[in-house]
């Protein structure tokens, strides 16, 4: 049958092959997705990942991209969210209602505070702060509900007692999300952390104590990564996921993303899916650069302390050691500034660094900078902090000793800045 214009440019003639084999799959955008028939209209089932009954229901595009983060962080099941603080935001809102109690580490990543004070103030939940290298300071009541987990934490980096606060959740049944951006799924298994437990048991004939051996399978219930730094790496696209290993907890949450109407675009899950391949090699050498760096920096005097979590001197070290098996620790190194420079002279040295560029995010082509006030943003007493303006360094993919030579230039012209005062 021949068409006119209106309707052939519509219904063209050619369709895609069934079977066609490429290096990337291709790329489904869909809003409606047709139904071969009624039959398939009524039998469809929207809430399995193998049906497709409506473009935010999720596309092969999208399945394929949730499946190999699901894989990647050691789960089952995956959601795919447009940001990292939106896939945050969809576990806050699925599991929490009026009167619960949700913990928070003091070093979380701030819009997630951000957003459970939000929730607190509107919808009545508990928000309460834990230290997360002391286990001790986790104190919850019969309404806890959730407890958030980051490894290591936002901008100070220390590492948590991940076994001791997941065993305690666990035993009051205390549901457990981990913010797993950091680690990525490579520097830690976040669904298993057992192999490690009876090796370690095995390998020295000792255990880590009583309160650290009593699960089988100790793992987090939830994670939630922001793609946007390593999956992406391009520093260009905005995305999260949230992963589960657990089919029920994987149906509240997918039920909620559904009503919610969350969305992305089938090109940025596409870019996200091409950038997956090289993430290991890049995570390798950001975690071997910032290696580098950090013992450069320990030696620079005009630093009190510098803080990554693969460093003997950092807070939660230990805990670092029990959990990253495979010894790497992602690209991130903070300092704290010796308290006689004030943020003028921390403005100046970050002003004056050439190749770190100053913004938000990592795990992109290039280097980041972002200054700090501990003091706007933490709530406990943090002994194992000194006092003093933090700078955190995001190491790109640049060479080592060109970012070393840079962070040099910029101490060197602070230096002579205060020399002048
Ligand atoms: C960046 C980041 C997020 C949020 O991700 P966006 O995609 O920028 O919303 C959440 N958690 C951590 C630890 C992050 O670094």
């Amino acid at each position: 049958m021949k068409y006119k214009p209106h309707t052939s440019l519509i219904h063209a003639p050619r369709k895609a092959p069934q079977f066609i084999s490429t290096i990337q799959p291709p790329i489904y955008r869909a809003s409606t997705i047709i139904f071969e028939n009624t039959d398939a209209l009524f039998n469809r089932h929207w809430t399995d990942d193998y049906d497709y009954s409506y473009g935010t229901h999720g596309t092969p595009t999208t399945f394929t991209l949730g499946d190999n983060i699901a894989q990647l962080e050691g789960g089952e099941y995956c959601l795919l969210a447009p940001s990292g603080l939106s896939a945050i935001n969809l576990v806050n809102s699925c599991f929490l209602s009026h009167g619960d109690e949700v913990w928070v580490s003091d070093n979380i990543y701030g819009p997630n505070m951000e957003h459970l004070r939000s929730l607190e103030s509107k919808y009545g939940i508990v928000v309460k702060i834990y230290n997360p290298i002391d286990v001790t300071s986790f104190q919850p009541s019969a309404k806890a509900k959730l407890i958030w987990l980051e490894a290591a934490g936002s901008v100070t980096l220390e590492f948590p007692d991940l076994i001791g606060l997941v065993n305690k959740a666990k035993s009051l049944q205390i549901l457990t999300a981990l913010d797993n951006t950091w680690g990525a799924g490579l520097a830690f298994n976040a669904f298993s952390f057992r192999n490690k437990i009876s090796s370690e048991k095995n390998s020295k004939g000792e255990s880590f104590g009583d309160e650290h051996i009593d699960s089988e399978n100790l793992a987090v219930d939830i994670t939630v990564h922001a793609l946007t730094k390593y999956p992406s790496g391009g520093g260009d696209i905005l995305m999260g996921s949230i992963v589960t290993q657990n089919k029920t907890l994987h149906h509240a949450l997918f039920r909620m993303h559904a009503l919610q109407g969350i969305s992305i675009s089938g090109d940025d899950v596409a870019q996200i899916q091409r950038s997956l391949a090289s993430m290991p090699l890049r995570y390798q050498h950001q975690s071997q650069s910032a290696l580098k760096l950090k013992d450069w920096l320990k030696e620079q005097v005009e630093f009190n302390q510098v803080i990554h979590p693969a460093d003997e001197s950092s807070p939660g070290h230990k805990y670092w050691k029990e959990i990253c098996q495979t010894q790497q620790s992602a690209g991130l190194v903070s300092v704290i500034f010796n308290e006689k420079y004030n943020l003028t002279d921390i403005r100046y040295f970050c002003d004056n660094l050439k190749l770190f560029k100053l913004g938000f995010s990592w795990g992109g082509p290039l280097s980041l900078v972002m200054l700090y006030n501990l003091n706007d943003m933490r709530q406990l007493k943090n002994s194992h902090l000194q006092p003093g303006l933090l700078v955190r360094f995001c190491i790109g993919l640049e060479e080592p000793e060109d970012l070393i030579q840079d962070i040099e230039n910029a101490l060197k012209q602070l230096r002579e800045h205060k020399n002048k005062e």
